[in-house]
């Protein structure tokens, strides 16, 4: 299978039948187990298959517990999903993929939130190593406010308003990782740095207050904008914040030009689709849409989804 773009992928994923197939191979890779007790001898009926495990002997179908189980839609428009969402530069929005997918709006909207989940859930967690540039930014909010958009660097926080802090940590050729916060405080982002950054890993940041204080534990290099300094030098080597401003510039581009709009209650799910391009930046779209599909074993229900949050 090869695939460059939506048209290939669609004419490869013809039917249900080959859908299935592929998502057998990326669910069990030739080991098939069972999905309520994880006996690993099956028998393959027709369509569906059954445990050999006589104290189990239930019937499993290859979407039983994914995210595909008891869906309405094909598997061919939750691939072309994936695909989309991983692979277009700022995103897509609720109705463009509508039109693209012949689907409803809300339909595509639930979709896709789906597919961020499943990208969520399959986030590389591990510490961030050597360079880490750490940066923060505010986002949403009512245009009245947007002259406030950047805190004052040297300032002791600022006035949220309405919006709502992401903290971001990129590791210098290497993955993105962002976090929703409720505020920017030296608590909040040395907790978030202390949680995500291996100890002798070297810190960069600009001149914001809240990061005072964490040369105690790391080694922390202080890039001051205020004066003028977008580049450091210490000891032969280039210290800058570079590659998280370039990070926030794309994710407010998506944020400007496709969504308009992001609830707090969805953020995260937001910037995890955006750090998910970020961090599948060198491969091919398909590698990207195969990584994507990786880890379907997450369900979410719609009442989840819209369940109000305090
Ligand atoms: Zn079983």
């Amino acid at each position: 299978m090869k695939f460059k773009n939506l048209q290939q992928l669609m004419d490869y994923f013809k039917g249900e039948k080959k859908c299935k197939a592929y998502l057998e191979k990326v669910r069990w890779n030739g080991e098939i187990k069972c999905p309520h007790c994880a006996h690993d001898k099956v028998y393959r009926l027709e369509k569906r298959f059954e445990c050999a495990n006589k104290n189990c002997k239930k019937k499993f179908s290859v979407t039983s517990g994914t995210i595909f189980e008891n869906t309405k839609l094909s598997l061919r428009t939750w691939y072309a999903a994936f695909f989309l969402l991983t692979t277009s530069k700022k995103g897509i929005s609720s109705v463009q993929l509508s039109v693209q997918l012949g689907i409803t709006q809300r339909t595509a909207w639930f979709l896709m939130h789906r597919v961020r989940e499943v990208l969520r859930k399959g986030e590389d967690i591990s510490l961030l190593n050597g360079l880490v540039e750490v940066d923060e930014t505010y986002v949403g909010g009512k245009l009245k406010n947007k002259h406030k958009d950047k805190r004052k660097e040297g300032g002791q926080g600022r006035s949220l308003n309405d919006k709502t802090p992401v903290v971001g940590l990129v590791e210098r050729n290497g993955r993105v990782m962002t976090f929703i916060t409720e505020n920017t405080n030296t608590e909040t982002l040395h907790q978030i740095i202390d949680n995500n950054v291996a100890n002798d890993a070297i810190i960069v940041t600009d001149g914001y207050k809240s990061y005072v204080g964490l040369d105690k534990k790391f080694m922390h290099v202080v890039v001051k904008h205020t004066d003028g300094n977008y580049i450091v030098q210490e000891g032969g080597r280039k210290f800058h914040t570079q590659n998280i401003e370039n990070f926030w510039s794309i994710f407010k581009r998506g944020y400007i030009g496709i969504y308009h709009y992001m609830s707090k209650k969805h953020m995260h799910r937001y910037t995890v689709e955006f750090g998910f391009r970020y961090n599948t930046r060198e491969e091919t779209v398909q590698e990207r849409f195969e990584r994507s599909l990786s880890n379907i074993k997450t369900r979410m229900r719609y009442k989840d989804l819209i369940q109000k949050t305090a």
